[in-house]
């Protein structure tokens, strides 16, 4: 059970809310005991409606990436709040922001800014179909893109015509996707690649650079455009767009999440191939040239550039993983740790090696009654914001935590 208040605050929002909350920050598909609600965030910690802390190991699912409240971006945020935010025209803020990215993004002509992950997708997806003409698209099977009818997981409130033009490979497998672009033939518009397999459920795994290039080539043979949703991973692999560091420039890339380290802003970046396309779409939102988030994600840049916050992350999520693996070892438990370790997932398997769902939520619910926010089926996320103290916390209390399923799966 979580807190009382969270508890009381659960039953008002079912009666007010749908479930009592939706999407992808609903806490009906966590283990027992995890809070709901939040009523303070910083650094990198979270306080329950009950008071609980926990260090945060979601980093509300991408967007923490300095910390929550970072004094540097909240202030050029707040500043630009007292100027003009929201406004009958965008401020000469979309000019400087479009400049940072093109000069931080190797493959990047231009920028567009929009709001959520979703857009910035939706806008790739129309851009890639207005550039020649074409219809189809290629996904890897099981990669999420976004909410939208076209790329939502669930199918309720969808038709299959939402989907009539996408066709699917496997991750990482140059012959599946060449199979796939075969299907779609002289109607390819794109190809989306996530910049490495980060879906729910099942291992990650690193790009393989031979594919990456390989979607490169069937894009240029078929003038579809190449497009990389680095809305999850942006600016957490490199300060480059992720498929930079296999030398795969794409022709489009989306962002959003960290880009302005949790103020509302996303965007879709471009190279001149893409340009007239991009400018034939029509896409707008009423609160896409606001100006306030355009301030923040320029303070935010300005951090990417100039501090080693990555080489920080990457060395605190291999603290994590070592401690965590010597800990399992010790405590007899199978933990499949996967993916970069900036970006880890961690779940528990069974002896067999498959994933045991059951020890993973009770593993879960020992580690939030210890203070820990681990996520048992998503990638979590390591901030910038986070010490080594902070990753030692996790690992004593993960440690607890495994005796404790260990005692109770020798119990029952
Ligand atoms: N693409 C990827 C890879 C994502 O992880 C997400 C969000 N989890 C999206 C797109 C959609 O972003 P948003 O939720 O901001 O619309």
């Amino acid at each position: 059970m979580s807190g009382p208040k969270d508890e009381a605050l659960k039953r008002r929002a079912e009666k007010v809310i749908p479930n009592g909350m939706y999407g992808h920050q609903t806490v009906r598909n966590l283990p027992e005991g995890y809070p709901q609600f939040f009523v303070r965030a910083e650094g990198a910690r979270l306080w329950d409606a009950d008071g609980r802390e926990f260090v945060d190991f979601m980093c509300a699912y991408g967007p923490n990436l300095f910390g929550y409240r970072n004094e540097t971006i909240d202030a050029a945020y707040v500043a630009q709040l007292s100027e003009i935010d929201a406004a009958t025209g965008p401020s000469p803020l979309i000019v400087d922001l479009a400049e940072a990215f093109v000069q931080q993004i190797g493959h990047a002509d231009w920028a567009m800014f929009c709001k959520n992950g979703t857009d910035a997708t939706s806008m790739a997806l129309m851009t890639a179909r207005a550039h020649a003409g074409k219809r189809k698209i290629v996904f890897a099977k099981g990669a999420y893109h976004g909410s939208a009818p076209w790329g939502t997981p669930a199918p309720a409130g969808t038709v299959e015509d939402d989907r009539a033009h996408f066709m699917y490979c496997a991750y990482n497998d140059a012959r599946s996707l060449e199979a796939a672009c075969a299907e779609a033939g002289d109607d390819l518009a794109g190809v989306f690649a996530a910049p490495f397999k980060h879906d729910v459920l099942v291992a990650q795994e690193a790009p393989d650079p031979a594919y990456a290039r390989r979607a490169r080539e069937l894009c240029d043979a078929k003038d579809a455009l190449l497009v990389v949703d680095d809305i999850r991973a942006g600016f957490r692999m490199s300060r480059d767009c992720s498929w930079a560091e296999l030398g795969v420039a794409p022709d489009l890339s989306c962002w959003g999440k960290a880009i302005a380290n949790g103020h509302p802003i996303s965007a879709l970046v471009g190279s001149d191939r893409a340009r007239t396309a991009a400018g034939e779409i029509f896409a707008t939102g009423s609160f896409w040239f606001q100006a306030a988030p355009m301030a923040a994600s320029l303070a935010t840049l300005k951090l990417i550039k100039e501090t080693d916050y990555l080489e920080r992350a990457i060395a605190l999520g291999e603290r994590l993983r070592a401690g965590l693996a010597e800990a399992a070892s010790r405590r007899g438990v199978r933990l499949e740790q996967t993916g970069p370790p900036q970006t880890p997932l961690i779940m528990v398997c069974d002896e067999k090696g498959d994933l045991d769902p059951k020890a993973g939520y009770a593993f879960g619910t020992e580690l939030a009654a210890r203070g820990v926010y681990f996520h048992p089926w998503h990638n979590m996320f390591i901030s910038a914001a986070m010490t080594e103290a902070d990753i030692d916390h996790a690992v004593s209390a993960a440690d607890d935590a495994m005796a404790a399923i260990r005692e109770t799966a020798a119990a029952g």
